[in-house]
């Protein structure tokens, strides 16, 4: 009889333990092969678009054709980020393109983890020094779009993979202007609308340090372009980047 409770209490527990962390493959819902959160099984792990060959040092697009040296794409050539470099472990297509927006747009807050587990990957890219990182900084939302979402995605991330990476989160970052949403607007558009969009909170101190901007996609690289910016202009010393998933 108290076993029974006992079992019962413990199939309750497990029931209630999976709805808020389901060991589930994140793509086919199927129980994936560790009890692991977030860990995508072996069958989709083949479905996801990695970015692990060649690719542009500055904005990590993957290039197809296999270049001895160190490799920069035509569009940063032609313009100068503010951030080193935006690393980013996928590309934002099928499965993970899904991922992305039921992650965003559906409430499923868990999808953090598996991107955290990805992206914590890069942790030996040659184009950062982890070890000189001072904090993660997400990308901020303005405080309606936060509210309607019920959360910012990009503190999500940040927040999985500073666990992983044992650095604080830093939200050093806010946003003033409630700009209309990116997606219809081309990369001109983008920058004007995201002019003077975010500020430093009072009081952060950023004197000389280094840190590294957590967002959800990299599409034209323009919101983490004046995220960067504003980070120098109040005094870091440099900014890198990292994403989910790359456009
Ligand atoms: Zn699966
Ligand atoms: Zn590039």
């Amino acid at each position: 009889m108290v076993a029974q409770a006992v079992n019962s209490v413990r199939g309750w527990v497990e029931v209630a333990l999976g709805l808020l962390w389901p060991h589930r493959c994140p793509v086919c819902g199927g129980v994936a092969g560790e009890p692991e959160t977030g860990r995508v099984c072996a069958n989709c792990e083949e479905t996801i678009p990695r970015i692990t060959g060649r690719q542009c040092e500055v904005c990590s697009r993957p290039f197809p054709i296999n270049f001895s040296e160190a490799f920069v794409c035509q569009s940063c050539r032609d313009r100068q980020f503010h951030f080193v470099a935006s690393l980013a472990p996928v590309e934002a297509r099928g499965t993970v393109r899904d991922m992305i927006h039921r992650f965003k747009y559906g409430k499923q807050r868990w999808l953090a983890e598996p991107f955290a587990l990805w992206m914590a990957e890069l942790s030996s890219d040659h184009r950062i020094k982890l070890e000189e990182i001072e904090g993660l900084v997400p990308v901020p939302l303005h405080k309606k779009r936060e509210k309607e979402r019920g959360y910012n995605q990009s503190l999500l991330l940040a927040e999985a993979l500073a666990k992983k990476w044992k650095k604080p989160v830093l939200p050093v970052l806010e946003r003033v202007r409630y700009t209309e949403t990116q997606t219809h607007f081309d990369r001109k558009e983008r920058m004007q609308n995201l002019r003077v969009a975010f500020r430093v909170r009072a009081g952060a101190e950023l004197q000389e340090k280094k840190f590294l901007l957590v967002d959800d996609v990299f599409t034209t690289g323009s919101t983490l372009d004046e995220c960067a910016r504003t980070l120098l202009d109040s005094g870091a010393g440099a900014v890198w980047a990292i994403t989910a998933a790359r456009a």
